[in-house]
């Protein structure tokens, strides 16, 4: 097997192996091939990363947080030195295009790692002048956080979480997608060779149980979940009743609104990147592409010719931008949207089913699709599909798109195409959505606060803000004079 790694899990600096463990297999999903084959964490495993959380935290909040920041940049830099490695590592977990693992993938990890590691000699407390006393705050660390990813971008994730976590004094058990198990092991190698101490990022394999059985545990103090609303409705539950804190970055139907006035081909390529990247396998994605009536031809027209140039085939070649999708369950899944799209009605512009790729004959492939004349109420506008389903949606009312646009309980991201600037801001203020963009799509980086308003989340990743949900403010009240009592 190609990608087989020393053992399924990382537990207090080291690989470790769990004998009894149900099996958790890897899958290529460009021919179907296992590529490794790991086990599930059992209870002696989960103590075991727990309690090396537990001891390896304490060392960690005691190391000053310029060296702490320093490990981080050292392991930014060791995850830029070995890119294309991981590079392929993440295509044949995930059947993401090599194109894009070479830049969006492990290099993004490392600018978050890079990001967190320059704060964390900044993250200081304030003084508060009480006339004669005063008080002060510290920030710090809310002990062993639990980190829990899904299979679209695994080790980016695994570093969205890791590193505002480590860069305030946290220790880490993160467990992967048991779709995508491998790469975030190669992120606890590279923290270890940077100098990070034993025990304070652990990873342990499994499915949602194993997730559960984290949050539950008694030395976990915070989760943080990338996963599906109804995950998320599951995981908040559990931490409310433990009372753990936690943050959510959920799914989403992002609107893309495009009016008259807008660059049609930055408009095209923006409804490109917004639905076709990662074969759509995107929380952010603006699957529901507003287009003003004045221009929808046009629109469409350029829309249908550009997506008829998008290269389909073997995600590790590098002139392939369209992968894949990540595993049986996804292909079934995206291709009964495709199949309802038409019965609901939509006129289909391209694409609508599975795609052949003749060297890969059982690879999931599926073709990017466009449908045209979508209504609200249709279920491929309302429901994520998370696959290169691209809805677009006719309006010629700047309210009545807004009210339509945020007619969702999702709310994670939106973006307005004009060359109109009040237009843009006035849209802007009024869409439900925590990440927004005008004159662009999709475009993450570290420092800008991720997150999701509505059903797509709680709390915020990356930037600054993310700081806010990895510590804790502790209030010092400093007398300076005497103590006076009733009696
Ligand atoms: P899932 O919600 O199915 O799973 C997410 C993670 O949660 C997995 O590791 C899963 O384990 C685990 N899990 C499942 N059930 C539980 C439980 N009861 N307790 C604790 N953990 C549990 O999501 P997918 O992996 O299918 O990812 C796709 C979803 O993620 C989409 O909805 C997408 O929008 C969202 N997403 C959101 C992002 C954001 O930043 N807002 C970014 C990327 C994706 P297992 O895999 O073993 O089932």
């Amino acid at each position: 097997m190609r990608a087989q790694p020393t053992a399924s899990h990382y537990i207090n600096g080291a690989y470790e192996d769990s004998t009894g463990g149900a099996e958790l297999v890897s899958i290529y999903p460009a021919t179907g091939e296992t590529i490794a084959k790991l086990t599930a964490a059992t209870d002696t495993t989960i103590e075991a990363a727990m309690a090396a959380a537990e001891a390896g935290q304490k060392v960690w909040a005691a190391t000053p947080a310029a060296e702490r920041g320093r490990v981080l940049r050292k392991a930014a830099d060791l995850l830029r030195n070995k890119n294309r490695e991981l590079s392929v590592l993440e295509t044949l977990d995930t059947g993401k295009p090599l194109q894009e693992t070479l830049v969006a993938d492990a290099a993004s990890g490392a600018d978050c790692l890079e990001y967190f590691g320059n704060l964390a000699g900044t993250l200081t407390g304030e003084h508060i002048d009480l006339g004669g006393s005063f008080a002060f705050t510290k920030r710090e660390p809310l002990g062993v956080c639990v980190g829990i990813g899904a299979w679209n971008y695994p080790i980016q994730i695994a570093c969205w979480k890791a590193a505002p976590a480590l860069a305030c004094g946290n220790a880490m058990v993160f467990k992967p997608s048991e779709v995508t198990p491998l790469s975030a092991l190669k992120l606890a190698e590279a923290l270890t060779e940077a100098g990070l101490p034993a025990g304070v990022f652990n990873v342990v394999q499994g499915f949602g149980d194993t997730g559960a059985r984290l949050i539950s545990h008694p030395k976990a103090a915070k989760v943080s979940l990338t996963g599906s609303v109804p995950t998320g409705s599951r995981v908040a539950s559990l931490a409310g009743e433990h009372l753990k804190k936690v943050t959510l970055e959920l799914g989403g139907k992002s609107p893309l609104i495009v009016f008259e006035d807008a660059d049609i081909e930055n408009a095209v390529s923006a409804a490109i990147n917004a639905n076709f990247y990662s074969s759509g396998q995107i929380c952010s994605n603006g699957t529901r592409v507003f287009v003003h009536k004045k221009i929808k031809d046009a629109f469409l027209k350029r829309l249908k010719e550009r997506t008829a140039n998008a290269v389909l085939g073997d995600p590790l070649d590098e002139a392939v931008n369209i992968g894949p999708l990540v595993s049986r369950p996804q292909l079934d899944k995206v291709l009964s949207y495709m199949e309802l799209g038409q019965q609901e009605g939509a006129t289909l512009v391209c694409g609508g089913g599975m795609a052949s790729v003749d060297s890969l004959p059982d690879g999931t492939f599926v073709q990017p699709t466009v449908f045209a004349d979508v209504r609200d109420d249709m279920r491929i506008a309302r429901e994520e599909i998370f696959g290169p389903v691209m809805c677009v949606l006719d309006f010629d009312d700047e309210d009545d798109v807004l009210a339509r646009a945020n007619g969702t309980d999702f709310g994670l991201a939106a973006g307005v195409f004009t060359k109109d600037i009040q237009r843009a801001h006035r849209v802007i203020d009024r869409l439900e959505a925590g990440t927004c963009w005008i004159n662009t799509y999709n475009l993450t980086p570290i420092e800008m606060p991720f997150g999701g308003y509505k059903k797509s989340g709680i709390g915020r990743e990356n930037g600054h803000a993310a700081i806010e949900h990895y510590s804790q403010l502790k209030s010092v009240y400093v007398e300076m004079g005497g103590v006076e009592a009733a009696f």
